[in-house]
């Protein structure tokens, strides 16, 4: 049943799906269909119909061809088309807004949004059942996602509205039509959206259009003028409270008196004279919580309520981390908000790795449910089953009450983190993917502690969200009709091979590209079931290339020749893996040659069951100007071989020439795949395009010791830090046994503490490297940027002569990897 609208959508359904992959009630989802740039929701309709989904929401655009006629004989599903899915997504969580009379939190502006909301619903919990937004779900579809969450026994509603271009807040305000506002302040993010900061400021104020209240900060006169000039005129019975600190002319007057360990906040003017403290110290945290106070103190919460609230508070940990854990374990840390939504988004993370096929899940009770015990936990317990975990530790008073409600096939349960930690059994947990998902009272940092690998300071962290982001970028720029082989050899350079395979799996990259043997064996060990190329595979690796499917590049006469021998003593012909023929156009590394030509069309026409997937060859300067020339030659010489390789075969192959730079730089040779390598790890080759990715991994160390030296001392091996004034020297746990190249020493390097450049003094030890940290305020333990967002990767590598590839593929082993989702 097809029907036409463009309104909202009476549905049955109790889940709303716009992502195919976190399906997990399909007779009770709807799935709508969004047609992006680079995504088509449509085409998931079969697999999801297929699960047993009934209900859709499909485009115009994208409702066509064969998927249509398709869906056209599903007679017991029901199907609505429309314009736009993400508006009509909008319209209906806007009727579903509408049922609701309670008061309702809108939080915009620039930076700040989630922690504002993450704290707000803290601090409102006790006397509350407050509903939020999960992580920072505020976009587009984000929105509407968290609004669809309200129910009957909630009492207070906090969602936060992002936009990154004109006219998006017209569609979110009544998704969200908060009663009160909170304008957190405006920053330079997202700039390039909008044609003023001034646009920008307006855009973001018509979340308040229908709001009866508004706290935000009078310092930000920008904001200030145009809640004036166009806010009220729009909404004249909307009622402004403005804090500021210095002589803003705010309606509350608020100071921050630092003291060593702690700050007074101090308020005066409409709401009456109050005074708190708080363990946070930075700017932003005092901003966030300032925003905070004032909305209690206007709710009518008495001072002794709200101090004992702010004691509580803890700084919002926003991220799914990944980590490697003692027994071959991997541990998922999230000791975010834990409710339902919560356990759900971190069991989908859970289910998107593919490090471990067992999966465990540490969970405590889940606070401020609203709905009663046994249904919601029979709900948690479906959620489990359906997500196949293997092992459940439930922890907590609730958790055991309800014990019966779970049938996994291995569970404890536990009255409390303390006895979980006295009586389990640990050492039968290995080899297991384990999610610790706990509520703040449960103290799970315990658990995590005790799970975690113990490790020395240094940590390169993996931005997942960032690598996804520049793929996506790459992918764009590819265009539909190219595929893209990720390439992941070198540990994938020294980010990780099972995690960022994983990853690239999950957003179904065609191919990997891996140098040599065992780096593949890793992945498929790992789980990786993609196509994977190995570059260099030797003779005496053939068994493991035929044992874990594996697909070799072909290079020579001597390879190819010993390959044919290997199959035909298998004589298996239609389970050998595929072959990747190499021409050698310039770069002489590896490949055939021209004069090999001849030889090959002879072998491949005497053996016929040879399964030629792709033939590529690699330009030699594809990043830089000069070669221009010789990479059109490359390429005038790859395309006359391939095709008369092509012809010999009699079928299509795959043709390939371009790594990162040569997708920016000569996208006219894009042709059937391209190889992308550096620029998915955030490292724009030709430079000209860098401010478009993001940058994926950062090098942290810490600080073991601070030492006063007056001038004329000398710091390190050989004297060669010659200090020539007084000087605060932090020994760092990093040397060039981590990979901090030793030509870094002597001042050449700098690593960034406390927002402030700190330069290398002396020599580079082999675990550890001195630093100047003079003026940086530095303490013992506090933490060091080797290298990442605020000390590029690229002006470190320009410094010792060297190219980003080298100093990501040179972190030692010993340092260990997190990753990790905003
Ligand atoms: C490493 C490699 C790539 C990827 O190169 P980037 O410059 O990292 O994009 C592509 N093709 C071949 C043959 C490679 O060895």
């Amino acid at each position: 049943m097809i029907e036409n609208t463009s309104g909202p959508i009476d549905t049955k359904a109790a889940y709303l799906l716009t992502d195919s992959r976190q399906l997990s009630f399909p007779e009770q989802s709807i799935f709508f269909a969004i047609k992006g740039d680079r995504h088509d929701g449509h085409q998931f309709l079969p697999e999801l119909y297929h699960k047993g989904v009934r209900e859709f929401v499909v485009e115009t655009a994208g409702f066509t061809g064969k998927t249509r006629e398709l869906a056209e004989t599903w007679a017991d599903a029901r199907i609505w088309l429309t314009p736009s899915s993400i508006r009509a997504l909008q319209k209906t969580v806007g009727e579903h807004r509408r049922r609701f009379n309670i008061d309702v939190v809108g939080i915009a502006g620039s930076n700040g949004k989630t922690i504002v909301k993450e704290w707000l619903s803290q601090l409102m919990a006790p006397g509350q059942r407050v509903i939020a937004s999960p992580k920072s779900y505020n976009s587009q579809i984000g929105v509407p996602l968290s609004v669809w969450n309200m129910a009957p026994e909630h009492t207070l509603a906090i969602f936060e509205a992002g936009v990154s271009r004109a006219h998006e807040m017209e569609y979110l305000q009544p998704v969200v039509q908060p009663t009160i506002g909170i304008f957190t302040n405006i920053g330079s993010a997202h700039d390039d959206g909008f044609r003023s900061r001034k646009q920008k400021i307006t855009e973001k104020l018509r979340l308040f259009t229908k709001a009866r209240k508004l706290i935000y900060r009078k310092n930000y006169t920008e904001v200030d003028e145009e809640i004036k000039l166009i806010l009220k005129p729009v909404n004249p019975f909307l009622k402004t409270i403005s804090w500021g600190t210095s002589q803003s002319g705010a309606d509350i007057q608020v100071v921050f008196s630092p003291q060593k360990d702690k700050t007074f906040i101090a308020l005066a003017g409409i709401l009456g004279d109050h005074r708190f403290e708080t363990a946070f110290r930075d700017e932003a945290s005092l901003e966030n919580l300032a925003h905070c106070v004032v909305f209690m103190l206007d709710w009518g919460l008495t001072d002794v309520a709200i101090q004992e609230r702010i004691q509580m508070l803890r700084p919002v940990s926003m991220r799914l981390e990944l980590k490697e854990g003692i027994n071959r374990n991997y541990i998922i840390d999230d000791a975010y908000n834990n409710d339902i939504q919560g356990v759900t988004m971190a069991l989908n993370f859970l289910a998107q790795q593919e490090q471990r096929t067992q999966r465990t899940v540490i969970l405590s009770d889940i606070l401020h449910s609203g709905q009663p015990a046994p249904e919601f936990y029979g709900t948690i317990s479906k959620i489990l089953k359906e997500k196949n975990i293997h092992r459940l530790v439930g922890i907590g008073p609730e958790m055991l009450k309800q014990a019966a409600l779970f049938d996994i096939p291995q569970q404890d349960f536990f009255p409390d983190t303390d006895s979980f930690l006295k009586e389990f059994p640990f050492a039968t947990l290995s080899d297991n993917l384990i999610l610790v998902k706990g509520a703040r009272p449960f103290s799970f940092e315990k658990i995590v502690h005790r799970l975690q690998q113990k490790v020395h300071g240094t940590v390169f962290e993996i931005n997942l969200d960032a690598l996804t982001h520049n793929l996506n970028y790459y992918r764009n720029k590819a265009g539909t009709n190219t595929k893209i082989m990720a390439m992941v050899k070198a540990f994938a350079y020294g980010s990780g091979s099972a995690e960022v395979a994983g990853l690239l799996q999950f957003h179904r990259v065609d191919y990997l590209g891996v140098a040599y043997t065992d780096e593949g064996v890793v992945l498929r060990q790992s789980g990786i079931s993609l196509p994977i190329m190995v570059m260099n595979a030797s003779t005496a690796t053939f068994d493991l290339l035929w044992q874990y499917k594996l697909e070799p590049e072909i290079f020579s006469r001597r390879i190819l020749t010993d390959w044919i021998n290997y199959l035909t003593e298998k004589n298996e012909p239609s389970q050998a893996p595929a072959i990747h023929l190499k021409l050698d156009t310039g770069m002489h590394r590896l490949g055939f040659v021209a004069d090999d030509y001849p030889w090959l069309k002879d072998t491949l026409q005497a053996n016929p069951s040879l399964r030629v997937a792709t033939i590529f060859t690699h330009l030699v300067g594809a990043d830089e100007g000069v070669h221009n020339e010789f990479s059109r030659k490359q390429y005038a010489a790859f395309i006359t071989a391939a095709e008369f390789l092509e012809n010999i075969l009699g079928y299509q192959v795959i043709k390939h020439i371009l790594n990162s730079a040569g997708i920016v730089r000569f996208p006219e040779y894009r042709l059937d795949m391209v190889r992308l390598g550096i620029g998915l790890y955030g490292v724009e080759a030709t430079q000209q395009e860098q401010h478009l990715l993001q940058p994926v991994g950062k090098l942290k160390t810490v600080i073991s010791q601070i030492k006063y030296l007056p001038a004329g001392e000398t710091v390190g091996y050989s004297r060669n830090g010659q200090l020539e004034q007084d000087a605060a020297i932090a020994t760092l746990a990093i040397g060039y046994a981590d990979g901090y190249d030793r030509g870094l020493g002597n001042g050449v390097g700098q690593v960034w503490v406390n927002g402030r450049l700190c330069p290398t003094v002396g020599n580079i030890c082999m675990d550890m490297t001195m630093v100047d940290v003079t003026g940086a305020n530095a303490e013992e333990g506090d933490e060091v940027i080797v290298f990442g967002p605020e000390v590029p990767i690229t002006e470190m590598a320009k410094k010792i002569n060297t190219i980003p590839y080298e100093i990501l593929t040179g972190i030692g082993e010993r340092v260990k990897r997190i990753f990790y989702k905003e």
